[in-house]
């Protein structure tokens, strides 16, 4: 008898794909969402490929991200008419209306509603609608931290990022963001305890705890005093294993120097703050509402500097700040120097619809803020190269992350957040992900080069 071939039944995994913009917490989030979407049995495929789903996680920090949040969504439809498209995230939470009424939307989140996207999808799969679906909570209502569960993963291999706060209670008079992000709301300690040892587990040596603003977590308990923070990186301090820690960012606007003497006391804690200044002008920073003043700032500064002279302070400015004069940039350049930074992210003010600022009169022409970009960029320069050579001959912890471009170095962070470009020859295997000893040898390409 003739033996019929056997009857194989093809199973294509449904395919999805990610757009992030903005911030470190949006890249944490997408993750996440990676994570749920490969759990429910698609594969993520890179977002030039036709694909059966398309998340983008927006972005509103100015009108230029909203206005690359739309492109980002268009360009998905357009790449596959028949896809679901799922708009996410803060330009969502703040334009809900304007997201869904853009032709090819099927789902529109805000941003507490990501953990429920993957399910929403799922049921948009059996049963397509209309009109775009809507998840945007209202501002009062964004009071809940919701979880998005464990990570296990990150781009690369080294470093992985943690979110352990939402919202944001200060109000800077440019920015938008706690309209989008709402009220202030701590991730629960043991959960992040958990990551922690889930990610150390899978090799990264660099865990960076990341937030809407780091600073304020454990703020929304009320026997909190100021403590949760430096209480949590005890926690993870007593973790086991080779890691390090990173702060994404420490905001001024929130913490006392004794706060962050409490931080600095931490010994994993790596030897780099991010603290942004914004403007090195009082009028200035009091139009921008940020709660602290230059002398303050710098009093943060000292006390670091006195603990280690070699500690990496990293910065943002904001050039051209409505009402901002000469002597306003004047001092700012001047800041710059005394504070002897390792890095300024220099920015021209961007006119954020929605914001006190917007209305400010004084509002800077637009040359003018290109001039003062250019002047405090150039201080800024300067400023990062003194502080490597002033780091010349000093030993490092280096955690190289990839091989340059051209084979011939590898580049990654020292524990003051140089990036730190090391001879290839000088490795018999690949070090990425593991620790190495380097002496800084001066500047080199866009950082410092590395001795071992
Ligand atoms: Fe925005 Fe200021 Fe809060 Fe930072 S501290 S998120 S700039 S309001």
């Amino acid at each position: 008898m003739q033996k019929t071939a056997p009857e194989y039944k093809v199973i294509t995994m449904k395919k999805v794909a990610f757009h992030t913009l903005g911030c470190k917490v949006n890249q944490y989030e997408t993750e996440a969402l990676k994570e749920r979407f490969e759990a429910g049995g698609y594969t993520v495929v890179p977002e030039e490929e036709t694909a059966d789903v398309y998340v983008i996680n927006t972005c509103t920090v100015t009108n230029l991200a909203d206005r690359k949040s739309r492109q980002f969504i268009r360009r998905a439809i357009k790449k596959n008419p028949d896809a679901i498209v799922a708009a996410c995230g803060c330009y969502v939470q703040i334009n809900p209306e304007e997201a869904a009424s853009i032709p090819g939307v099927d789902l529109v989140v805000g941003t507490n509603g990501k953990q429920e996207l993957f399910d929403k999808v799922e049921e948009l799969m059996e049963k397509r609608s209309e009109t775009a679906l809507r998840m945007v909570l209202p501002y009062s209502e964004l009071t809940e931290y919701r979880s998005d569960g464990i990570i296990s993963a990150m781009d690369g291999r080294s470093r992985a990022f943690i979110k352990i706060q939402e919202g944001c209670d200060r109000f800077c008079s440019y920015c938008l963001i706690p309209f989008a992000r709402g009220r202030v709301r701590s991730r629960d300690a043991d959960e992040i305890l958990e990551e922690v040892r889930a990610l150390v587990g899978k090799g990264f040596r660099e865990i960076v705890l990341t937030g809407i603003n780091t600073a304020l977590y454990g703020r929304d308990d009320p026997e909190d005093e100021g403590k949760g923070f430096a209480r949590l990186l005890d926690r993870i301090d007593a973790v086991p294993g080779d890691f390090r820690v990173r702060l994404s960012s420490l905001e001024p606007t929130v913490v006392s120097p004794s706060q962050v003497a409490d931080v600095l006391d931490h010994e994993r804690l790596c030897h780099h703050l991010h603290l942004s200044i914004q403007s090195g002008s009082d009028p200035v920073l009091k139009a921008m509402n940020r709660g602290y003043a230059r002398a303050e700032y710098l009093e943060i500064v000292d006390m670091i500097r006195k603990r280690d002279p070699h500690f990496g302070i990293t910065t943002d400015i904001i050039c051209g700040f409505p009402g901002e004069t000469e002597k306003d940039v004047e001092d700012t350049l001047a800041l710059i120097k005394e504070a002897a930074f390792a890095r300024v992210h220099v920015f021209g003010y961007s006119r954020r619809d929605g914001t006190k600022a917007a209305a400010m009169p004084g509002q800077i022409p637009a040359a003018v803020k290109a001039a003062r970009v250019k002047l405090v960029s150039d201080a800024a320069e300067l400023a990062a190269r003194d502080f490597i050579e002033s780091c010349r001959g000093l030993e490092q912890i280096v955690l190289p992350e990839r091989l340059t471009d051209d084979g011939r170095f590898y580049e990654g962070y020292s524990g003051n957040y140089l990036m730190t470009y090391i001879h290839a020859e000088r490795f018999d295997e690949d070090p990425c992900g593991s620790f190495v000893k380097a002496k800084l040898d001066g500047p080199f390409m866009d950082g410092v080069r590395g001795i071992c």
